[in-house]
């Protein structure tokens, strides 16, 4: 199956799920997950029609950038980031969706006001609280945004949830229950720099169910790229 028609049979099982919860498909945005495809593939999923590419790591992002990849489409930051590398992603991506600690979101807000913008981001919850993965605990959630205000050079956008790997329907739910309870309870919260209306959740073998659970935004490699060969993956 080509990249195309792999975007295309996405894009109507999101709207098979969305229509099965009374949810308009146009709620919900397909980011393609781009780590380890090349420039040309990347290419030919924005042909195909994904609303956004999501990178993984500053490296492949900064030679992708280099080689006008994501031309047509927003591209987001997915992976983990140092702080020693927010000066390669700031101002560079439209949305930094995996932002997993205090400290690195001050390192953020810095690199921000130097360059003069005002950077999107989403929180990242590791809510299966997963030793093995980075991410705000559940329970970081609400009292850091009574702090946000001390951020005033990023946007909270919502929330980004890292799931367990799931290969079962059905096996992440309770998981986006609890995502789609904390992003509620934090669009309460007003303020300058918050404007929560992004829920990110659910990849390739889980996005139905994610979509149930009131996702706005999944993240899709696998389903639209093929297996990852990581055997070629020098840098691992
Ligand atoms: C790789 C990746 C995805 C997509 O995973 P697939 O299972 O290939 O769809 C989504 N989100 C993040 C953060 C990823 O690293």
């Amino acid at each position: 199956m080509s990249i195309a028609e792999n975007v295309a049979r996405i894009r109507a099982e999101m709207a098979a799920a969305a229509i099965a919860c009374g949810r308009d498909p146009k709620e919900i945005k397909l980011c393609a997950a781009t780590k380890m495809n090349d420039a040309n593939a990347v290419r030919q999923a924005i042909a195909a029609g994904v609303d956004c590419c999501g990178e993984n790591r500053v490296q492949e992002l900064t030679a992708k950038l280099a080689e006008n990849a994501y031309e047509g489409a927003p591209v987001h930051f997915i992976g983990h980031l140092q702080t020693n590398k927010v000066k390669q992603v700031v101002g560079k991506v439209d949305l930094i969706q995996s932002v997993d600690s205090e400290r690195l979101l001050r390192a953020i807000d810095k690199e921000a006001e130097k360059q003069g913008i005002t950077q999107d981001i989403l929180l990242e919850v590791n809510i299966g609280e997963e030793a093995s993965k980075s991410g705000f605990g559940a329970d970081d959630i609400l009292p850091l945004m009574e702090k946000i205000g001390e951020f005033p050079n990023i946007c909270v956008k919502g929330l980004m949830a890292i799931p367990p790997i799931s290969h079962n329907s059905g096996e992440n739910l309770k998981f986006f229950q609890k995502m789609w309870q904390i992003s509620v309870d934090i669009r309460a919260k007003k303020g300058d720099n918050v404007m929560v209306e992004c829920l990110s959740m659910g990849m390739s073998g889980d996005y139905p169910d994610a979509i149930a659970c009131g996702s706005t935004m999944v993240r899709v490699g696998t389903a639209i790229f093929g297996a990852r060969n990581y055997a070629k993956d020098s840098s691992r």
